[in-house]
């Protein structure tokens, strides 16, 4: 087992200079890959796909399945520590990984955040102690319990346990016969069905918890999402009110207390209307790495999400992020790739570039498919009603949705 804190630019005594893994090679590994390489730390990445953004971008590439023994022994060779930028990575994989080097976030902690079922019991143990619940819910694994899931939950979303991402696994019901056919339809497999809620807004908060359970947190950032994927993060003074945003920053913190978090923790809330002054705060689920409503951090905070997923791995010290800039973040998907008829375009970068505070970054993906995240822009200036003016501009000449509610 590796000696923590792991300092970036040392050498084992193996000759070894630090280095820190990564399962997954998406762009959350691609942009803590770069995090870890500013620091000085080599970087390892496992991920079987030879074209994946981090690997590209690594000094190492593990080509090989997630439950790959030779693999994972590979990993484990080249480390001083290993995290995750993808929630459905095997847990056995990062049991295996922690026998030899730290791991975080542990195996327990994902294999939480991968079940719908268990994450929703660890959300009412810990932040139900604050009044922050779910969505009203019923699991759904067999016949006898689809019979009796009660009126009251309809009309609803029928959420898979497992593997769902960007609204993928979810099917909406508005009566019983629709959610029988549903089910049938997920070819019966565990489920959650969520009473369909009227949401006021959607929030989230990242927070970084070290080893020895120091906790840092980000301001809460609200989303916008199309189609159920995220299209807009915006985080400034007033993006909501003030105490909201503390309910929602105190209940992530309690989920992360819970069970030992350790690592870089997004939460995603609904905010509802339920006759309260502010409106009731609903917990969604969390994912245990860093998250897309997250990386306007690179541009906005003077330490971004995945310098904390680099500290906290590491056992550095977890600096308390402070944002200095307002910041609008729009994701850029597949879709601003293609024209009207379905043919590859070029967005057009030229007038994208010249607008001020605008931050480009592309995941280094080659090929476009609508709804495929290709990169995000971020617009950072002196002032939010500046930071909305260029935002608006940018989603003009972008063709961009869902950012009508700034005007
Ligand atoms: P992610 O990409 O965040 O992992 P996901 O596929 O896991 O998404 P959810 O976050 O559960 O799915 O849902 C996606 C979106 O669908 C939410 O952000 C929200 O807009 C909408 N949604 C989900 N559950 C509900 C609900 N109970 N009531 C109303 N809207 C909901
Ligand atoms: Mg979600």
């Amino acid at each position: 087992m590796s000696a923590l804190p792991i300092f970036p630019g040392t050498v084992s005594e193996s000759g070894q200079p630090a280095t820190l893994g990564v399962m997954g090679g998406g762009q959350l590994g691609r942009m803590f890959v770069h995090a870890a390489q500013r620091l000085g730390y080599f970087t390892a990445v496992l991920d079987p796909d030879p074209h994946s953004p981090a690997g590209r971008v690594s000094h190492h590439h593990i080509q090989t399945g997630y439950r790959d023994a030779q693999g994972l022994a590979k990993l484990a060779a080249l480390c001083d520590a290993v995290t995750t930028e993808f929630e459905n990575v095997p847990a056995a994989a990062l049991q295996t990984l922690a026998a030899r080097r730290p791991v975080a976030p542990g195996a327990a902690a994902v294999a939480i955040a991968q079940d719908r079922i268990q994450e929703k019991s660890h959300f009412m143990a810990s932040a139900g102690v604050a009044g922050v619940r779910c969505a009203p819910y019923a699991v759904i694994e067999t016949q006898a319990q689809l019979q009796a899931v009660p009126a009251d939950l309809l009309p609803g979303i029928l959420k898979t346990a497992r593997m769902g991402y960007d609204g993928k696994g979810q099917v909406r019901v508005r009566d019983a016969a629709e959610l029988a056919a549903a089910w049938a339809e997920l070819e019966q497999v565990h489920c959650v069905l969520e009473k369909m809620l009227p949401l006021q807004a959607e929030c989230s908060v990242i927070v970084a918890r070290g080893w020895t359970g120091d906790i840092v947190s980000f301001p809460p950032q609200l989303n916008r999402h199309v189609d159920g994927i995220l299209a807009v993060t915006e985080v400034y003074e007033g993006n909501m009110p003030p105490a909201l945003a503390e309910r929602a920053r105190v209940a992530t913190e309690l989920i992360a207390n819970h069970i030992g978090y350790v690592g870089v923790l997004c939460v995603e809330f609904f905010v509802v209307d339920d006759g309260s002054e502010h409106g009731g705060l609903v917990v969604n689920e969390m994912a245990p790495r860093p998250h897309n409503s997250g990386h306007y951090t690179m541009d906005a905070c003077d330490v971004s999400q995945f310098d904390l997923q680099v500290h906290a791995m590491a056992g550095l010290p977890l600096p308390r992020p402070r944002q200095h800039s307002p910041a609008i973040m729009l994701n850029l998907l597949g879709d601003s790739w293609l024209d009207a008829a379905g043919q590859p375009r070029t967005p057009d970068w030229q007038a994208v570039l010249a607008l001020p505070g605008a931050h480009l970054h592309l995941y280094g993906k080659l090929h476009a498919r609508p709804g495929r995240k290709m990169g995000h822009l971020t617009i950072t200036g002196a002032d939010v009603a500046g930071v909305k003016a260029v935002a608006r501009q940018a989603a003009a000449i972008l063709g961009l949705p869902g950012f009508e509610g700034a005007a």
